[in-house]
């Protein structure tokens, strides 16, 4: 495994968002997590991200190289995004009055002089963002300032990235380029973990997913067979 959740419980203040999560997810996987609006997504991300404390259970990361299994649960921000859990936030949040090139060594600072050479990847990744490197980032079309968010994120190599929601407010073909994208960063070996309300483009490029509703996993399987489940059909494919 390379990240376990056992029993996460989660509550903000008196109220309880997550109720006894579990999931795993392999090396080399795409795994989505779907639901509806308020089922706990968001919050499930921002405890792997270190920003919420659960109340009970615990995320357990192997960062593959030999080190010690880490309690994420227990650590920082700063320290989960070093062991490579690196998230990409629903709303891209780039900084506006930053180049595209300036918001992408900041993704790398972790990376030290390598950055230079990493910057050099994205821009043959992401030709778009090459030809507006100089570009303040506030100036990007949406669809652009997702790729910008994505470029950053890849910047600091992460072993397992973390994307809410990808798709939000972009136009179909937008759409269809980040699912292509998300397609490729994973065949070139990164993990991904996937949040989307897009529950049919989550499910056509993830390998396996679960269904989160009101703060449960209710459901769970490989992705093809849940695009062919008539009850995950009804209530998020709109079928
Ligand atoms: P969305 O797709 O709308 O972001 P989500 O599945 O990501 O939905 P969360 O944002 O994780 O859901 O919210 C889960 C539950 O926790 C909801 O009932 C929400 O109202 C509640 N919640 C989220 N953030 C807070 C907060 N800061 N304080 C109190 N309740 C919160």
């Amino acid at each position: 495994m390379l990240l376990r959740i056992d029993n996460l419980c989660v509550n903000y203040g008196a109220i309880r968002a997550l109720h006894g999560v579990s999931l795993q997810i392999e090396r080399g996987e795409i795994v989505a997590l779907i639901g509806s609006n308020g089922a706990g997504k968001s919050t499930l991300l921002r405890t792997l991200s270190g920003l919420i404390r659960p109340a009970e259970g615990q995320i357990l990361f192997d960062p593959q190289n030999g080190a010690r299994i880490a309690e994420l649960h227990k650590l920082p921000t700063h320290q989960i995004v070093r062991l490579g859990v690196v998230q990409i936030p629903e709303g891209r949040q780039v900084f506006a009055n930053m180049t595209v090139r300036e918001n992408l060594l900041l993704g790398g600072y972790l990376r030290g002089g390598e950055a230079r050479t990493a910057i050099q990847e994205i821009f043959d990744h992401f030709p778009v963002l090459s030809q507006r490197r100089d570009q303040k980032a506030g100036t990007l079309s949406g669809g652009e300032q997702q790729m910008l968010a994505i470029g950053r994120a890849l910047m600091a190599k992460p072993t397992l990235l973390l994307m809410d929601e990808p798709s939000l407010g972009l136009a179909p073909l937008f759409v269809r380029k980040i699912f292509d994208l998300i397609k490729q960063i994973n065949a070139q070996g990164t993990t991904v973990f996937l949040v989307e309300q897009n529950a049919h483009m989550a499910l056509t490029v993830a390998h396996r997913a679960y269904v989160l509703q009101t703060g449960r996993v209710i459901l769970t399987d490989r992705a093809d067979k849940l695009l062919e489940n008539p009850d995950v059909q009804r209530a998020y494919l709109g079928g």
